[in-house]
């Protein structure tokens, strides 16, 4: 399914131009329009699907073997330290755009850029209770 109104389904499915790394039939690969580095990219299925929770399993799956190559292709030609993979949900998690994507930032050298939090300090029964919600 494709919304109309989605920026991300037009240039996912070529009706928007796009720096195109990679294309399938499920999947392109763009630059980032706002780049956290040299070469920080997007992953975007061809279907809409607003987040992770609406993402099917299969597809997440094939995205993942995208992202693997696309990664090793990145660290070949760009010659890049390192690799954020980043993947927002949520405004409150920083998701502006809802069409699911998944960032790739190449990292380099003295990049200045920082992805991260500050780390908590829960007790042994904070982890504990957290570990019986969430586990089955
Ligand atoms: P989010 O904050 O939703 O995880 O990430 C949205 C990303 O999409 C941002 O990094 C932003 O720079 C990028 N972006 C927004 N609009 C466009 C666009 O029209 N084309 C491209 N290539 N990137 C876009
Ligand atoms: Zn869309």
């Amino acid at each position: 399914m494709k919304d109309e109104k989605c920026i991300f389904c037009k240039i996912a499915n070529g009706e928007i131009p796009s720096k195109t790394l990679y294309e399938d039939d499920r999947f392109r690969v763009i630059l980032d329009l706002g780049p956290a580095t040299r070469g920080h990219a997007l992953i975007l299925p061809k279907e809409h699907y607003a987040d992770l929770y609406e993402l099917p399993e299969e597809t997440a799956a094939e995205l993942m073997k995208v992202a693997k190559k696309m990664a090793a292709r990145m660290r070949e030609r760009l010659g890049c330290a390192g690799l954020n993979l980043v993947q927002n949900n949520g405004d409150l998690a920083g998701q502006t755009v809802f069409h699911f994507h998944m960032h790739m930032i190449p990292r380099y050298q003295g990049d200045g850029q920082k992805i991260g939090w500050k780390p908590g300090g829960p007790t042994e029964e904070e982890l504990e209770e957290i570990r019986r919600e969430i586990a089955d």
